[in-house]
């Protein structure tokens, strides 16, 4: 075994690239195992920081910041995919980067990520490469509509993106300012996702699908265990394990999917890192997905995934604040729901300031519990 792949043991520093709060749970779960966490990105006072031992503000592509970074800790890993290529390698300079940056480069662009899953012969909606008005028309004749047009890189809640109806849009001339891809609308029953873990030794860990339910792009309830026939899930379990591999992930990785009305599986993006559909693993499973992540990159044995109860959980974005303070006694008054708070100080429309999760006998009532605790924190509810 070389130096690179021993276990890193609690009391390391573990660096973090990025800190919101998927950084922020992770260094819980970190400093809960003995671990110090520091964290870099280019904001001060941030959901990360507030938790790790050190928080350095610089921007991504000070290298040499970057580099006595990754010189002051064990590993670096992230919990934001678009740190650029060239941070992951500066810090690999000094430290092992888990997962990679070729697991960033692939998971970073749409379009790289697709012809990924097209050559492992995973399934994913119809999709062409755009730059322009006429490559448009043209995919759009292949394609036909409706059609969701996203940019190829840094999209993410529905950012970047637009449906299109018609073969002849009339779109904006900065629609082409960056690189597209159009794929087909899928008309879906549902979405999942699974998250999935590898170590070092490339042993494999996953929780099961979770359902996933969106309003406005963004993620609203995640609910396990997603009930679905049985083949759905091994086949959804065996994709997420072929792209782990495929990768040579060694850390957290969630495939989101699509489910077809026809019953077909078709993935819609990857993020290599823990997920919000996984937030509910923090208090409804035997190891969370932050603490996997963890074990992962410290290249420990993993710990099991087990349910602990049905679970659901509710994101609480910062619309929540319009009418004043949410009432959280009355979240609190809910004996079987979790409230996390992610520190965050200014509550913009959609922006992810916290989350619910409920444990209930059955996933019905979880999800039934967690929506009635979120209503309960609306101002004035009674
Ligand atoms: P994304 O940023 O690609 O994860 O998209 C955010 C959400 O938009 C997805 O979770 C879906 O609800 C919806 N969406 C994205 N792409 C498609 C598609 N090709 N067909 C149907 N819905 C989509």
């Amino acid at each position: 075994m070389t130096k690179r792949n021993l276990p890193i043991l609690p009391g390391s520093a573990i660096g973090v690239l990025g800190s919101g709060q998927l950084g922020r749970m992770f260094a819980i779960a970190a400093r809960r195992m003995g671990y110090r966490v520091h964290t870099l990105s280019p904001e001060t006072d941030t959901p990360t920081g507030q938790v790790a031992d050190v928080e350095i503000t610089s921007p991504y592509d000070d290298l040499d910041v970057v580099r006595r970074f990754a010189a002051g800790v064990s590993v670096v890993t992230f919990e934001f995919e678009n740190v650029p290529a060239l941070t992951a390698q500066a810090a690999a300079e000094q430290v092992p980067v888990r997962p990679s940056g070729a697991v960033l480069h692939v998971t970073q662009n749409r379009l790289r990520e697709k012809i990924f899953l097209t050559q492992n012969g995973i399934p994913v909606p119809l999709f062409r490469r755009v730059t322009n008005a006429e490559e448009l028309r043209h995919a759009l004749s292949q394609l036909g509509v409706p059609a969701v047009l996203k940019t190829a890189g840094y999209g993410y809640d529905g950012k970047g993106q637009v449906k299109i109806t018609s073969l002849n849009p009339n779109l904006p001339p900065s629609t082409f300012e960056s690189e597209l891809v159009l794929e087909t609308f899928v008309d879906f029953d549902s979405e999942l996702s699974v998250i999935g873990a590898r170590g070092l030794d490339g042993t494999f860990a996953h929780w099961g699908p979770i359902r996933n339910t969106h309003t406005h792009h963004i993620l609203d309830i995640s609910s396990t265990p997603a009930e679905l026939p049985e083949t759905t899930v091994r086949e959804a379990i065996e994709i997420t394990r072929c792209v782990l591999e495929q990768l040579d992930v060694v850390g957290v990785l969630c495939v989101e999917f699509f489910l077809a009305k026809s019953g077909r599986l078709l993935v819609n993006e990857l993020a290599p890192r823990p997920h919000n559909s996984g937030h509910l693993t923090f208090d409804a499973c035997l190891t969370s997905q932050f603490e996997q992540q963890l074990r992962a990159v410290c290249a420990l044995p993993l710990g099991s995934t087990t349910l602990l109860r049905p679970a659901a959980m509710a994101n609480l974005l910062g619309d929540l604040w319009q009418e004043g303070e949410p009432n959280w006694p009355a979240a609190c008054s809910w004996p079987d729901v979790k409230l996390h708070l992610y520190g965050k100080l200014v509550p913009k429309s959609r922006r992810k300031m916290g989350h619910l999760t409920a444990m209930a006998e059955s996933v019905e009532d979880a999800v039934a519990a967690v929506r009635q605790a979120r209503n309960s924190l609306k101002p004035g509810f009674v």
